[in-house]
Protein backbone atom coordinates (compact mmCIF):
# COMPACT_ATOMS: atom_id res chain seq x y z
CA UNK A 1 0.00 0.00 0.00
CA UNK A 2 1.03 3.53 -0.90
CA UNK A 3 2.05 5.64 2.23
CA UNK A 4 0.46 8.71 3.25
CA UNK A 5 3.30 10.88 1.52
CA UNK A 6 3.93 9.37 -0.86
CA UNK A 7 3.30 11.44 -4.39
CA UNK A 8 0.88 10.36 -6.66
CA UNK A 9 -0.03 12.66 -9.62
CA UNK A 10 -3.33 11.50 -9.99
CA UNK A 11 -6.36 13.31 -11.09
CA UNK A 12 -8.76 10.21 -9.92
CA UNK A 13 -6.80 10.13 -6.64
CA UNK A 14 -9.75 9.92 -3.73
CA UNK A 15 -11.25 7.68 -5.85
CA UNK A 16 -11.76 4.14 -3.96
CA UNK A 17 -14.44 2.64 -5.95
CA UNK A 18 -14.06 1.50 -9.48
CA UNK A 19 -18.33 2.17 -9.22
CA UNK A 20 -16.79 6.22 -9.42
CA UNK A 21 -15.13 6.39 -12.07
CA UNK A 22 -16.51 7.87 -15.24
CA UNK A 23 -18.95 5.86 -17.24
CA UNK A 24 -17.82 3.76 -20.05
CA UNK A 25 -18.69 4.09 -23.46
CA UNK A 26 -19.71 0.82 -24.80
CA UNK A 27 -19.32 -0.52 -27.62
CA UNK A 28 -20.29 -4.63 -28.97
CA UNK A 29 -19.15 -7.66 -30.38
CA UNK A 30 -20.56 -10.78 -31.54
CA UNK A 31 -19.10 -14.38 -31.55
CA UNK A 32 -22.91 -15.71 -32.03
CA UNK A 33 -23.29 -18.59 -33.96
CA UNK A 34 -25.57 -21.10 -34.86
CA UNK A 35 -23.28 -24.26 -35.05
CA UNK A 36 -19.74 -24.47 -34.36
CA UNK A 37 -17.59 -27.30 -34.49
CA UNK A 38 -16.40 -28.82 -31.09
CA UNK A 39 -12.81 -27.52 -29.72
CA UNK A 40 -12.26 -31.69 -28.59
CA UNK A 41 -13.88 -33.71 -31.56
CA UNK A 42 -15.17 -31.33 -34.33
CA UNK A 43 -18.12 -32.21 -34.00
CA UNK A 44 -20.53 -29.46 -35.09
CA UNK A 45 -22.56 -28.74 -32.37
CA UNK A 46 -25.92 -26.57 -32.43
CA UNK A 47 -26.30 -23.40 -29.91
CA UNK A 48 -27.39 -23.87 -26.47
CA UNK A 49 -27.98 -20.30 -25.39
CA UNK A 50 -26.71 -16.80 -25.47
CA UNK A 51 -24.32 -15.36 -22.78
CA UNK A 52 -22.57 -11.96 -22.78
CA UNK A 53 -19.85 -10.96 -20.42
CA UNK A 54 -17.74 -7.52 -19.84
CA UNK A 55 -14.29 -6.50 -21.12
CA UNK A 56 -12.09 -3.93 -20.03
CA UNK A 57 -11.05 -2.30 -23.41
CA UNK A 58 -8.44 0.54 -23.95
CA UNK A 59 -10.29 4.08 -23.49
CA UNK A 60 -11.55 7.10 -25.49
CA UNK A 61 -9.06 9.83 -25.04
CA UNK A 62 -10.24 12.34 -26.86
CA UNK A 63 -13.55 12.19 -24.37
CA UNK A 64 -11.73 10.94 -21.47
CA UNK A 65 -13.81 8.16 -21.40
CA UNK A 66 -13.06 4.42 -20.34
CA UNK A 67 -14.15 1.67 -22.74
CA UNK A 68 -15.85 -1.62 -22.08
CA UNK A 69 -16.47 -4.39 -25.07
CA UNK A 70 -19.70 -6.76 -24.29
CA UNK A 71 -19.11 -9.60 -26.50
CA UNK A 72 -22.21 -11.47 -27.36
CA UNK A 73 -21.24 -15.21 -27.57
CA UNK A 74 -22.80 -18.35 -28.33
CA UNK A 75 -23.07 -21.26 -25.49
CA UNK A 76 -22.83 -24.76 -27.78
CA UNK A 77 -23.66 -28.37 -26.73
CA UNK A 78 -21.43 -31.14 -28.07
CA UNK A 79 -23.96 -34.77 -28.17
CA UNK A 80 -20.87 -36.60 -28.88
CA UNK A 81 -18.79 -35.13 -26.46
CA UNK A 82 -21.39 -33.91 -24.38
CA UNK A 83 -19.95 -31.19 -23.13
CA UNK A 84 -20.87 -27.44 -22.88
CA UNK A 85 -18.37 -25.08 -24.97
CA UNK A 86 -18.34 -21.67 -25.83
CA UNK A 87 -17.68 -20.23 -29.06
CA UNK A 88 -14.29 -18.85 -29.74
CA UNK A 89 -13.43 -15.23 -28.84
CA UNK A 90 -9.70 -15.82 -27.71
CA UNK A 91 -8.66 -13.14 -30.48
CA UNK A 92 -10.83 -10.34 -28.01
CA UNK A 93 -9.36 -12.02 -24.48
CA UNK A 94 -8.42 -14.63 -22.52
CA UNK A 95 -10.91 -16.48 -21.17
CA UNK A 96 -11.92 -15.63 -17.42
CA UNK A 97 -10.10 -12.02 -18.45
CA UNK A 98 -12.40 -9.12 -17.77
CA UNK A 99 -9.91 -7.18 -20.07
CA UNK A 100 -8.90 -7.34 -24.06
CA UNK A 101 -5.80 -8.32 -25.22
CA UNK A 102 -5.12 -4.86 -26.70
CA UNK A 103 -5.25 -3.71 -22.50
CA UNK A 104 -3.04 -6.71 -21.52
CA UNK A 105 -0.36 -6.01 -24.27
CA UNK A 106 -0.10 -2.70 -23.66
CA UNK A 107 0.23 -2.84 -20.65
CA UNK A 108 3.01 -5.71 -20.36
CA UNK A 109 4.43 -3.48 -22.95
CA UNK A 110 4.34 -0.47 -20.81
CA UNK A 111 6.10 -2.52 -18.06
CA UNK A 112 8.68 -5.02 -20.32
CA UNK A 113 9.44 -2.21 -23.14
CA UNK A 114 9.31 0.85 -20.85
CA UNK A 115 10.37 -0.34 -18.10
CA UNK A 116 7.80 1.21 -16.03
CA UNK A 117 7.01 -0.13 -12.29
CA UNK A 118 3.81 -1.79 -12.13
CA UNK A 119 2.28 1.13 -10.36
CA UNK A 120 3.78 3.77 -12.97
CA UNK A 121 2.16 1.50 -15.27
CA UNK A 122 -0.87 1.28 -13.61
CA UNK A 123 -1.37 5.35 -13.92
CA UNK A 124 -0.35 5.58 -17.01
CA UNK A 125 -2.84 2.82 -18.50
CA UNK A 126 -5.61 5.32 -16.55
CA UNK A 127 -4.32 8.88 -17.62
CA UNK A 128 -3.25 7.75 -21.19
CA UNK A 129 -5.33 5.39 -22.21
CA UNK A 130 -8.66 5.18 -19.85
CA UNK A 131 -8.60 2.41 -18.15
CA UNK A 132 -7.99 1.19 -14.57
CA UNK A 133 -6.40 -1.70 -14.03
CA UNK A 134 -5.04 -2.40 -10.34
CA UNK A 135 -1.16 -2.78 -10.52
CA UNK A 136 -0.82 -6.56 -9.15
CA UNK A 137 -3.18 -7.33 -11.97
CA UNK A 138 -0.43 -6.15 -14.08
CA UNK A 139 2.14 -7.62 -11.99
CA UNK A 140 0.39 -10.99 -12.73
CA UNK A 141 0.03 -10.38 -16.35
CA UNK A 142 4.06 -9.55 -16.52
CA UNK A 143 4.67 -12.62 -14.54
CA UNK A 144 2.73 -15.11 -16.46
CA UNK A 145 4.69 -13.72 -19.69
CA UNK A 146 2.57 -11.54 -21.48
CA UNK A 147 -0.33 -12.91 -23.38
CA UNK A 148 -0.81 -16.64 -22.94
CA UNK A 149 -1.20 -16.88 -26.75
CA UNK A 150 2.65 -16.30 -27.00
CA UNK A 151 2.92 -19.27 -29.57
CA UNK A 152 1.25 -17.04 -32.19
CA UNK A 153 3.73 -14.20 -31.04
CA UNK A 154 6.99 -15.80 -31.23
CA UNK A 155 8.74 -12.08 -31.25
CA UNK A 156 7.04 -10.66 -28.53
CA UNK A 157 7.14 -13.65 -26.70
CA UNK A 158 11.56 -13.72 -26.53
CA UNK A 159 11.37 -9.75 -25.69
CA UNK A 160 9.12 -10.85 -23.18
CA UNK A 161 11.72 -13.50 -21.77
CA UNK A 162 14.72 -11.22 -22.51
CA UNK A 163 12.43 -8.19 -20.67
CA UNK A 164 12.08 -10.25 -17.82
CA UNK A 165 16.13 -11.59 -17.87
CA UNK A 166 17.31 -8.26 -17.71
CA UNK A 167 15.23 -7.42 -15.06
CA UNK A 168 14.26 -4.28 -16.82
CA UNK A 169 10.79 -4.04 -15.00
CA UNK A 170 12.71 -2.57 -12.02
CA UNK A 171 12.35 0.86 -14.14
CA UNK A 172 15.58 2.87 -15.85
ZN1 LIG B 1 -17.13 -33.04 -29.04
Amino acid sequence: MPGPGEYRPDPTEGITRIEDLPKPNLSFRSRNYRRRPCPHCGSSSYRDRRAHRTLHDLGDTLTGRPRDVVVLYSQHYCTRCRKYFNADMSDLAEPGSHYTRRVVNTAVRLVVEDGLPYRTASWSLWRDQRVFVPYATIQNWVEAGGEKGGASHPHRASRLGAGRLLGRHRGR
